[in-house]
């Protein structure tokens, strides 16, 4: 009996869902640090990097766009802020590092491809879905997903940077429909932030699945939500549409 698919278009958010960095934020601004003869701690860094990364957002959001800031420019002062957060106030001994940082973070080999990424992409792309990014991120997103072998999953990789608006702004989401040339009632979300993602797509009438990361989900965002939506592991995706699909009227 042929199976007619409900679901057409998979988005997916990216950090935390499909890559991750390979070490922690402290960890990599310390060892830049170290590599230009400055030792800090990567914890009281990883700390103020939550801070500032925080206050820049709140102050310049996605990227200091409507500020006029380039998004590296953006990224420059994260780290200045960060470093004199972490009681390094010499802005000229901060900026080689920040440079190199920025570079870093630019080069996938400072990211790594998540556990079952790379088979729940081939499956998704087997059952003939389409798959599609959304990402709050900068445009350096592009070169890093064709470094790591992912690109070429997706037919577009939209950035909150190239829209100019980022999770859970439904624009974003709109976008991406558009883009598809695709109704939200068959196209389905994927992603590890309830707020950004799992609200976010379901706000404009998409399907959407709560990834759970390393961090157990808060209760009350467990209670929230139907438990088929939330998804232990990639590895419970396709289960999972399957189990969306069954329970929907063809349309
Ligand atoms: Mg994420």
């Amino acid at each position: 009996m042929a199976h007619r698919l409900q679901i057409r278009l998979l988005t997916w958010d990216m950090k935390d869902t499909l890559i991750k960095l390979r070490r922690p934020v402290g960890e990599e601004y310390a060892s830049k640090a170290r590599a230009h003869g400055l030792v800090v701690e990567a914890a009281a860094l990883e700390q103020a990097f939550r801070q500032a990364y925080k206050a820049q957002n709140h102050s310049f959001p996605n990227y200091g766009q409507s500020s006029g800031l380039s998004s590296r420019q953006w990224w420059m002062d994260v780290v200045l802020h960060t470093f004199r957060l972490a009681g390094v106030p010499d802005a000229q001994a901060i900026t080689p590092i920040a440079d190199h940082l920025y570079e870093d973070f630019s080069s996938p080999s400072t990211w790594q491809v998540l556990e079952g990424a790379e088979t729940t992409l081939k499956g998704c792309r087997k059952r003939g879905l389409r798959l599609a990014a959304i990402s709050n991120f900068d445009r350096r997103l592009e070169d890093i997903l064709v470094g790591l072998g992912l690109r070429d999953h997706f037919e577009f990789v939209l950035t909150s940077e190239a829209v100019g608006c980022s999770k859970p702004d439904s624009r974003i989401f709109r976008e991406a429909l558009q883009l598809a040339c695709i109704e939200p009632a068959v196209a389905a979300h994927v992603g590890d932030s309830y707020r950004c993602d799992y609200q976010g797509a379901r706000a404009v009438g998409m399907h959407s699945f709560l990834v759970e990361g390393p961090e157990p989900l808060d209760s009350s965002v467990r209670n929230s939500i139907p438990k088929e939506h939330i998804l232990p592991s990639l590895s419970h995706l396709l289960p999972a549409l399957d189990l969306l699909e069954a329970s929907s009227p063809m349309p």
